[in-house]
């Protein structure tokens, strides 16, 4: 039983004035594993007055010194990725090629943020002025429990390689990577009150975050209804925030795809951490003429997909992450057949052989609408639903017909054909024919799926103001 009691105020790990304790779970036996500690309002001001203290000398270090510090905390988190390793499978429950690649992309994403630093232009002329890209201030970075651990370490490198200092506000439920992430952080040896760490809930350690006068940014990756809030609660203090949100992405498979080879990676789109992943692409849309070969297909495919113990080499889907999660993605599944889609696979209650752990069956439902609440709705869990549409004016129509708009995938042998139709889909990532990621390319949504974008010169540029200088003629340097 692990005992969480320390956040990490202005370079030590304190303890908070918070006082209630929240439970941990084990999702695979839903047994208590651990306890946190939660830091309250009290806790944020601290930690808040702690980065703002530190933002002049920080925003003042040099492009190499801010190098240098990112490569302290890469090597700092790379040497814990074991421990990440465990505490992801432990406390989140991912399978173990996916816990594998969530324990190393907190390093590799200092990293990314370190090359985007080097080329970053902080400064540039425009016809008589000088633009200098100053940092906004301190940074409130909030992330959520299915990528806790990557989510932290992205926006803090990225706030850190812009100029900005910190106060983060991890999910209260990935409390053991967070002790790992906050220890690891602490060896790199940064300045005191460049990162601040504070847990604790939502509606405390959140909101005072949202309308402290001191926070000048806002980084959050979750769901849109929080992210709407923290739009509202932010204009008080005229915040400037950047927000990941929700998806209901499309996969749009082409008349002329081969079902058998690009069903492995249709599925794993889907199924993608559990189900739990906000790029998901859960709208599979299929050409009527050949719906039913892509069903068949797809029931053939799916029945190779593991859910069970993430511990297991040949496992793909792990359990969802709390007994709400489980509760949430029941309930989608009975409304599926109560708004009359057809089950294709999967269903109702935990794989057979489980009895206990919040595990889910691989679902598919087929013969669906887009007006139903299965295919317009946030599940996220390992229930994707199969609309059949006309012709590829149709599939486009349905692609954009959500209030979504992170990502998509298109799978077609013309590739021509492939782009014209990634070209019309309103998301901020399309990929054709594959499920790459380009840690260079901007990643963000539109509509519902947020506002702004991270990665790259796009992240570091939304922690920075553009400042322009003008000077009398001829005095410009
Ligand atoms: P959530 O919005 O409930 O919580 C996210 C974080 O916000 C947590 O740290 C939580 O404590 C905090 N929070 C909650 N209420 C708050 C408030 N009033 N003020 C400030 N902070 C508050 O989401 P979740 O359940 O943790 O995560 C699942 C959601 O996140 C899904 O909708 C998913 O699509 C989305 N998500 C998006 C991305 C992306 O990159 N676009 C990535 C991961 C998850």
């Amino acid at each position: 039983m692990q005992r969480i009691e320390h956040i990490y105020i202005d370079g030590a790990f304190v303890t908070p004035h918070g006082q209630e304790w929240f439970d941990l779970h084990n999702p695979s036996t839903e047994e208590v594993i651990g306890q946190v500690r939660l830091g309250d309002e009290h806790d944020a001001r601290r930690a808040i007055a702690a980065a703002k203290a530190a933002l002049p000398g920080w925003s003042r270090t040099t492009r190499e010194e801010r190098l240098a510090a990112l490569a302290r905390m890469h090597k700092a988190i790379a040497a814990r990725e074991d421990d990440l390793m465990q505490a992801i499978v432990l406390e989140y429950g991912a399978p173990s090629q996916r816990s594998r690649w969530m324990a190393t992309y907190p390093a590799e994403v200092i990293a990314q943020a370190m090359a985007a630093l080097e080329s970053f232009a902080f400064e540039e002329q425009a016809g008589t002025a000088r633009v200098i890209m100053t940092p906004v201030g301190v940074a409130g970075l909030i992330t959520p429990w299915n990528s806790n651990a990557g989510f932290i370490c992205n926006k803090l490198a990225t706030a850190l390689a812009a100029g900005c200092t910190a106060v983060i506000k991890p999910s209260e439920m990935s409390a053991m990577q967070t002790r790992i992430v906050a220890e690891a952080l602490h060896e790199a040896g940064l300045p005191k009150g460049v990162f601040n760490i504070v847990n604790g809930r939502g509606d405390v350690v959140g909101e005072e975050i949202s309308r402290n006068p001191d926070i000048a940014k806002i980084s959050f990756t979750g769901s849109s209804a929080v992210g709407q809030h923290l739009v509202s609660a932010g204009a008080a203090t005229m915040k400037r925030v950047t927000l990941e949100l929700g998806g209901k992405s499309p996969t749009v498979v082409l008349d002329d795809a081969d079902f058998a080879s690009i069903l492995p990676l249709v599925l794993m789109a889907g199924f993608a951490n559990s189900g739990q992943a906000c790029i998901a692409g859960t709208r599979i849309l299929v050409p009527r003429q050949r719906l039913a070969e892509f069903e068949q297909a797809a029931k053939e495919a799916v029945s190779h997909i593991k859910a069970g113990d993430p511990r297991e080499a040949d496992t793909d889907i792990g359990p969802m992450v709390s007994a709400k999660q489980w509760e949430r993605v029941q309930d989608y599944i009975r409304i599926g057949l109560e708004e009359g889609a057809t089950l294709l696979a999967g269903g109702e209650g935990r794989p057979d052989g489980l009895h206990a752990g919040w595990f889910v069956k691989p679902t598919i439902f087929t013969r669906a609408n887009n007006q139903m609440r299965i295919a317009r709705e946030e599940i996220f869990g390992p229930v994707l639903t199969i609309i059949p549409y006309e012709d590829e004016a149709d599939a486009i129509a349905i692609a954009n017909d959500t209030h979504y708009g992170l990502s998509a995938v298109v799978f077609g042998k013309d590739l021509q054909r492939c782009e014209r139709v990634a070209r019309q889909i309103d998301a901020g990532r399309v990929l054709i024919n594959t499920l790459a990621h380009e840690p260079r390319a901007p990643f963000g949504g539109f509509k519902y799926s947020g506002l702004g974008r991270e990665m790259g010169k796009w992240g570091i540029g939304a922690y920075l103001e553009p400042k322009t200088l003008l000077m009398e003629a001829g005095q410009v340097q």
